[in-house]
């Protein structure tokens, strides 16, 4: 125990020392406290390895002040960030004791969490949506990583299931938010680590391949660099050659998806220059570097980046060029300052130390926050990468509001507290008076901002009102309002029926149809719904009804000839709408798609889209051979997609058929094809092999339905046993 308290203050003090930004009394003040109240509220908590919980608020917040180079409310943040979900600590207890910042990041992060808990894949898909809706204070997302990697480092001592779990949400939701931020190691290290508990075994392979072969790539690069190094010197530039052999992630998705073996990879790498020069020297240095590198190299022009004139989106800056080893092997060469090389593997933290005159290492902090907020939010920067990390794009017409329960609620844009409440359920929406946002009154037409708590009050007596309509945003409620304000309709429409009944009585009038219909195009109105709640509601007075005739029970209007020339009015017949074919996304979006070749979808068939690096979307068939590996590594690419209608395209599809060769069995198929299905034919092959024909065509159908019909006519033939629609691998194995 003794021993155990000694190793807290040992920890706690190495995260003092960390926190280079914290270094005034009241800065360390701050911490002291927040150690102080995580330490007394964690007290009896223990980790899953047996050691004591507090080490883990230490090492977050550790994180945080080294590797992020945040301040000083981020480690308090960061120390206290478990102790409201998990302890007797409250949000008011953090008011009291630190102030509102602090309590609305924490509140941040326990939301975050609420969410994560009852989280299934779906919701982990939410989940990184409101991440970047929920980044009021950016911090939040910052610690939440920071949390996120020391997890990560210390997963072992979780049950298998839940390392899987951990890693794969890892990977694809924090990994990729790393990256996006800049920090470049912790994004490096979170897949690292994602792999070595998905793939436990490659990841060992590899590591052991990667220190077996060391040696190769250090005389490698020693021998590139020294006629570089020779020259640098004696040009007297200050500088330092690394070699940087790529992660083991990235070995291991490049063996994948590329399908090439370890031994074409391991050694292929960058070599990375920095030099040391002052900030207004970096880019004209560099370039001259560059020079120097292409005297004895020559670079392939199609590979120069210049992101020092033009910096990433995420603060990257470097020099990039690719030239041929005398090996015959491309190198990417690297060209960077050592400012730029910092910002590079640790982000923007490392910004405050090369703070220029004028500005204090808070403002610094503050404006680098300011940028993060901005890289979540921006859409249209660098488009593709950034739908590549979070297809943002595709999200932004969407809030994220939460339940009571902490439950997470998504709606478009604009939608309302009314909108909310019927997204719960029917009978919420429609007892719907009024609701509490943030703990605040509102009333049904307030619109919802992300991240708002909406708790719904309702009340017995309300029922939904013609009004409503003006006030909801999705088409969830609007049905819902509308239905319910066709049954109250109906309801009263009945009185009016019998109201007008008896007036037919007294007038002699038959009660039909006919005479109802005659009524109604006399009051303009659509139906005799319509009639019927008029009369109901006295809007239509039968006492002022006048002009009229009645002949063997049959109501006839002077005019009525007139009114007919206006129901005879021309009918246009609809042109169809032009559509696109394909729906994509969970807002059903049309966006520019192409089909994968892998499977060459067509209407009718299941579908899933994919957001591919550079080519856009492609659509898959949910069948497709590589379904399953894009849909498992990469959940986050994968959209929603369905076929809006059906005939608007013609789609190529192959089909073989086998059977028993047979004299005019190629007239028959072909006539089908031709004659009876009005198919476009495009290509057809027969080869004959003893007595067993083997047939491809090419066609062009309209959808699945159309395509199965002509498969059963086609089998139908006599001597034709078998019809299939081939998959272009099939069809490349063939030849
Ligand atoms: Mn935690």
């Amino acid at each position: 125990m003794v021993k155990e308290k000694k190793e807290i203050l040992r920890r706690y003090r190495g995260l003092l020392r960390a926190a280079v930004r914290s270094k005034s009394p009241q800065d360390k003040r701050r911490i002291r406290k927040a150690f102080d109240v995580a330490l007394e509220a964690h007290k009896d908590m223990r980790r899953k390895s047996g050691e004591p919980y507090i080490y883990h608020p230490i090492a977050v917040a550790r994180i945080c002040a080294e590797e992020i180079g945040l301040d000083t409310t981020s480690i308090v943040c960061a120390l206290l960030h478990d102790t409201v979900e998990d302890t007797y600590i409250t949000l008011e207890d953090i008011v009291n004791l630190f102030g509102e910042k602090e309590a609305s990041i924490i509140d941040g992060l326990t939301k975050i969490s609420g969410v994560f808990d009852h989280a299934t894949s779906a919701q982990a898909e939410n989940f990184r949506k409101m991440l970047l809706t929920l980044s009021d204070d950016v911090r939040v997302i910052l610690i939440k990583i920071a949390d996120r990697l020391h997890n990560m480092r210390t997963l072992d001592h979780m049950r298998p299931d839940k390392q899987l779990k951990i890693a794969s949400e890892t990977l694809f939701m924090y990994a990729p938010l790393a990256h996006r931020l800049g920090l470049y190691n912790m994004k490096t290290e979170l897949e690292d680590l994602s792999l070595k508990y998905k793939e436990a075994e490659t990841y060992q392979e590899i590591t052991s391949k990667l220190q077996k072969t060391q040696a190769v790539r250090t005389r490698f690069i020693n021998k590139f660099s020294l006629p570089i190094k020779q020259a640098l010197e004696a040009q007297g530039i200050q500088f330092e050659i690394k070699g940087r052999t790529k992660s083991i992630f990235s070995i291991w998705n490049k063996m994948v998806n590329k399908y090439v073996p370890f031994e074409d990879i391991y050694d292929v790498f960058a070599i990375r220059i920095i030099i040391d020069v002052p900030l207004e020297q970096e880019k004209s240095e560099a370039w001259k570097v560059y020079s120097i590198v292409t005297d004895f190299y020559q670079p392939n022009p199609d590979r120069l980046r210049d992101w020092i004139s033009m910096p990433k989106a995420n603060g990257y800056e470097s020099l990039h060029t690719t030239v041929m080893s005398p090996t015959g092997k491309w190198v990417e060469v690297q060209i960077r300052s050592r400012r730029m090389d910092e910002i590079a593997e640790k982000g923007y933290a490392a910004h405050w130390k090369y703070k220029s005159g004028g500005e204090t290492a808070e403002s610094i902090l503050d404006n680098w926050l300011a940028q993060i907020r901005e890289v979540l939010e921006s859409s249209d920067d660098d488009a593709l990468t950034f739908i590549d990390d979070f297809k943002l794009n595709l999200f932004s017409e969407e809030i994220y509001v939460f339940t009571p329960n902490g439950d997470l609620k998504t709606l478009p844009k604009g939608a309302t507290t009314l909108d909310f409440a019927f997204s719960i359920h029917t009978a919420i929406g429609s007892k719907c008076i009024g609701a509490k946002v943030n703990h605040k009154l509102v009333p049904l037409s307030h619109v919802l901002r992300s991240g708002d708590q909406v708790e719904i009050l309702t009340s017995k007596k309300q029922s939904p009102k013609e009004d409503w309509l003006g006030y909801v945003a999705t088409a969830r409620a609007r049905t819902k309002i509308k239905t319910s304000l066709k049954e109250e309709k109906k309801k009263v429409a009945a009185e009016g029926k019998d109201i007008l009944r008896r007036k037919f009585n007294s007038l002699g009038i038959d009660f039909l149809s006919v005479n109802i219909t005659t009524l109604s195009k006399h009051f303009k109105v659509d139906s005799a719904l319509e009639l019927y709640y008029r009369i109901a509601v006295g809007k239509i007075d039968l006492k002022k009804l006048k002009g009229y005739t009645i002949e063997n029970g049959r109501l006839l209007f002077e005019r009525q000839a007139e009114s007919k020339t206006k129901e005879t009015q021309e009918f246009i017949s609809p042109v169809p709408g032009k559509k696109d074919a394909l729906l994509i996304g969970d807002e059903e979006q049309q966006l520019d798609y192409s089909l994968a070749q892998c499977c060459n979808p067509i209407p009718g068939d299941d579908v899933f889209g994919f957001v591919t690096v550079s080519g856009g979307i492609k659509i898959h068939r949910d069948n497709c051979p590589n379904a399953t590996q894009l849909m498992s590594n990469y959940a986050y690419r994968v959209i929603r997609a369905r076929w809006a209608s059906k005939e608007l395209t013609q789609f190529e599809v192959q089909l073989r058929f086998t059977g028993i060769d047979d004299i005019g069995l190629v007239n028959s198929v072909t006539n089908i094809i031709s004659a009876d299905m009005h198919v476009n034919m495009k290509a057809i092959s027969f080869e004959s092999n003893d007595g067993i024909f083997l047939g491809m065509v090419k066609v062009l159908v309209h959808d699945t339905e159309h395509l199965s019909s002509l498969t059963e006519k086609l089998e139908n033939i006599n001597g034709v046993t078998m019809v299939e629609r081939v998959r272009k691998e099939d069809i490349e194995g063939t030849r």
